[in-house]
């Protein structure tokens, strides 16, 4: 077993007895003698995996029967643009939330697929201050009427995640990439909610559409057949061939999750190793961190080192001791530790020891 501990923000380390089993199973799937990468997604095998695994997401998110869950491609830029051609018909506006870098991408993806000469029907509030502190606006007062407001509840980023729901009166949209399974959410609240797979579900690949009913009936402009929700719906997520090997590993991966308790017993895990490091990084002047503690993410956990100059010295301390992929985003610098569902308390707690000896050395 290796004694390494992946902090990458994604694609992210995966549950080591998922990765076991997928490598036992890996030459002889299900006793056909041949690896689940190379047997139709049409056959009863696969067909059983996709609906046992659908079932477990259900059972997992708590997801009522008037949602669809669709399995697709294309990460989750391919959902910033399959969310404004599934839903914003010629004369519709639509609102986005900025709190940090992906939504800020998402929106820019919005302007680019509305053109030039539509760009007023995307609408930008930008909610996130100087002290890393995201204020949501009472939308629940607003007559304006929008297709959608989208928003990122977890900036991979950034660090910066809002815990609370968002009432508004028009079908609320979230990019979970980062956050999804890390804590329960009331599903009903959402209007749609995606994910790449690359953090909390599977490998990359893959993303997660949950998709309220009704909203697939509004007129659309047109979205190519493979973005389509309609038709993803239609076909059962099969219209085109789905990425089959990252489908399983995600199966598995809500197996696993399943087994040591659910969504409810993991972000009681979640809470406990992300205060464990910010408790690190908030007794130790050496470190900081300016996310307010309000919105501080649980599952990417960003931090400077008082003195930059040391950056590099404590990059290669770190994965000299098996602690890898701290860097930071090139965008925000600094480190970032992506702690999501599959990491265990004892690689944090290393984190927070070789943290706490490197500060003593160096201060
Ligand atoms: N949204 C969020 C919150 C992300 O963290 C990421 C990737 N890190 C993306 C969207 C983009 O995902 P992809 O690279 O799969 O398109």
């Amino acid at each position: 077993m290796s004694t390494v501990y992946n902090f990458c923000a994604g694609p992210a380390m995966l549950p080591p007895p998922v990765l076991a089993k997928a490598q036992a199973e890996l030459l002889d799937w299900q006793g056909q003698g041949v690896s689940v990468m190379e047997v139709s997604h049409r056959g009863a095998p696969f067909i059983a995996l996709a609906k046992e695994s659908e079932a477990d997401l259900r059972e997992l998110m708590n997801i009522p029967d008037n949602y669809h869950v669709l399995f697709m491609h294309g990460g989750g830029r391919g959902q910033f643009a399959a969310v404004v051609n599934n839903f914003l018909g010629n004369h519709g506006k639509a609102l986005y939330l900025i709190s940090g870098q992906w939504s800020k991408s998402a929106a820019d993806e919005a302007i680019r697929l509305v053109g030039e000469s539509q760009v007023d029907t995307i609408e930008i509030v930008s909610k996130v201050n100087g002290l890393n502190k995201v204020t949501v606006p009472d939308f629940s007062v607003s007559s304006e009427q929008y297709r959608y407001l989208h928003y990122c509840p977890n900036e991979t980023v950034n660090g910066i995640e809002m815990f609370e729901e968002i009432d508004a009166p028009w079908p609320v949209i979230a990019d979970m990439s980062s956050t999804i399974m890390s804590r329960p959410v009331d599903v009903s609240k959402f209007g749609l909610i995606y994910a790449g797979a690359q953090k909390n579900i599977g490998p990359s690949g893959l993303s997660i559409v949950i998709v309220r009913k009704d909203l697939l009936e509004l007129p659309i402009v047109n979205p190519s057949s493979i973005m389509d929700y309609r038709i993803a719906a239609q076909h059962d997520s099969m219209f085109n061939t789905p990425p089959t090997f990252a489908w399983y590993l995600a199966a598995e991966v809500f197996k696993w999750l399943k087994q040591i308790g659910g969504v409810a017993a993991i972000e009681g895990m979640n809470k406990q190793k992300a205060e464990l490091l910010y408790q690190c990084i908030d007794h130790l002047p050496f470190y900081k961190n300016g996310v307010d503690p309000q919105n501080r993410s649980r599952m990417n956990v960003t931090f400077q080192l008082a003195d930059e100059d040391l950056n590099k010295v404590f990059l290669a301390d770190a994965e000299a001791q098996g602690l890898v992929a701290l860097k930071g985003h090139r965008i925000v610098g600094g480190m970032r530790a992506s702690i999501y569902n599959a990491m265990p308390l004892e690689g944090v707690q290393k984190l927070v020891d070789f943290m706490t000896d490197f500060a003593e050395k160096h201060s």
